[in-house]
């Protein structure tokens, strides 16, 4: 899209997906029994687009009924048609012909994607995944669609995509979506040369049941395994620039430290960066808000899970809070605060963002949006009537 003549074609596919929208796409969920799954439905209950036609789970949940086979965590009901489907095994191989939908969403941990993933993108499947397995493979698109629209050209560069329709697109990990929604805008007006992040992350951040209670209760674990290298590879990939098929890294230098603390939702950032000199003269704090504020890249697109304003200021000098704004944008806004001067960096702030909306279901939902109005979900669906 770097070109802008892909604007013009995503609005008149828009058009027509628009009104082929009227019959929802069937869609599938991997992993639908943990904590990203039970998000995926709450989410897509009453979704204009997308309807839940398939869930899948372990072995040790497969032929049960849903309601059985899931601890409902959420705050929600646990709607009753979901309650009385039956879960399948997480296997395109053998199931019915027609069963498995053509667009998955998948949240399984790492491990068993790395395995089963493929295996639906090769059987003609849209993948869109939360897991990290596959985030910084070379042509596996790494998407916030507010932020880096354009690299989900890279699905043409993925062999299941040529020989079934199939493909693969990934969402960040629950921190860092956050933190570079929060940091986008800066980066185009002004340049990102150094960023340093201490995160507060929920325990729903480790699924369920996650870290025992007697680990964190009245505690701080300053280890989240894994968290931070992919903090920092992801954040610069979701920054920088696809040229052709490749994508090149932001240049700037990071740093992240990943703490789990007793919060049960919301992810908490402390973050200080050094600014570039796009500008040509100092950044002021005005020229922040306002590059916050004025941040609405899919304004007018029409896409139900995007909020309208996808990052939100919160004045009060003792906000955000995962408590008091998580849900903001119904849990799909990033909200920032306490912006002032870094006695180390250049300015300093507070970001934080709902893990298991923003971070996961949420964001995997958006992804699906706009693939949908580029165009990208029909095709595989003509391919994968085969499976
Ligand atoms: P979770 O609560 O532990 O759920 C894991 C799911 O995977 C369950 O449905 C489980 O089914 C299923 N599963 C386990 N082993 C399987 C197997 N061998 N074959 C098929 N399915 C299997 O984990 P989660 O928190 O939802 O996280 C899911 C993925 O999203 C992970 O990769 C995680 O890193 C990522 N993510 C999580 C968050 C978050 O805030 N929680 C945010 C962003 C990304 P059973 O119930 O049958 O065991």
């Amino acid at each position: 899209m770097s070109d802008g003549a892909p604007l013009v074609r995503l609005h008149l596919l828009y058009t027509g997906e628009f009104k082929a929208m009227r019959i929802k796409h069937p869609i599938g969920i991997l992993g639908a029994t943990g904590m990203v799954g039970q998000r995926f439905i709450q989410l897509l209950e009453g979704h204009p687009w997308f309807e839940v036609a398939w869930l899948a789970a372990s072995d040790r949940s497969s032929g049960k009924l849903y309601g059985d086979a899931a601890k409902w965590r959420l705050d929600s009901p646990l709607p009753e048609r979901i309650a009385r489907m039956t879960v399948s095994p997480a296997d395109p191989q053998g199931a019915p012909p027609g069963s498995v939908p053509r667009i998955i969403f998948a949240a399984l941990d790492a491990a068993f994607a790395r395995e089963l993933e493929p295996r639906f993108a090769a059987a003609g499947c849209a993948v869109i995944s939360n897991s990290s397995a596959f985030r910084m493979a070379a042509n596996v698109p790494l998407v916030i669609p507010e932020v880096n629209a354009d690299h989900l050209h890279l699905i043409e560069q993925q062999p299941w995509r040529r020989e079934s329709g199939g493909y693969m697109v990934t969402n960040p990990n629950c921190s860092t979506i956050g933190l570079v929604l929060a940091l986008k805008p800066l980066e185009e007006r002004f340049g990102i040369e150094k960023i340093f992040v201490t995160t507060m992350q929920a325990v729903s951040g480790a699924g369920y049941p996650g870290v025992p209670s007697m680990d964190i209760l009245g505690n701080v674990v300053p280890y989240v395994g894994g968290e931070e290298e992919k903090m920092e590879a992801e954040t610069l990939k979701l920054l920088g620039q696809l040229a052709g098929h490749v994508v090149t890294p932001l240049a700037a230098r990071m740093s992240a430290h990943c703490n789990r603390v007793a919060v049960e939702d919301g992810h908490t950032e402390s973050v200080s960066i050094q600014l570039g000199n796009k500008l040509g003269r100092p950044v002021t704090r005005e020229d922040i808000l306002a590059a916050w504020a004025e941040f609405r890249p899919l304004a007018g697109q029409g896409l139900p899970t995007a909020p309208e304003q996808p990052i939100e200021w919160a004045p009060q000098e003792d906000r955000p809070q995962p408590r008091l704004d998580r849900n903001r944008g119904r849990g799909m806004a990033a909200t920032v605060g306490r912006l002032r001067p870094c006695g180390v960096l250049d300015w300093k702030f507070t970001a934080l963002s709902h893990n298991t909306i923003r971070g996961a279901a949420g964001a995997a939902i958006l992804n699906a949006e706009l693939l949908a109005t580029l165009g990208k979900l029909e095709p595989v669906a003509a391919a994968a009537a085969r499976v």
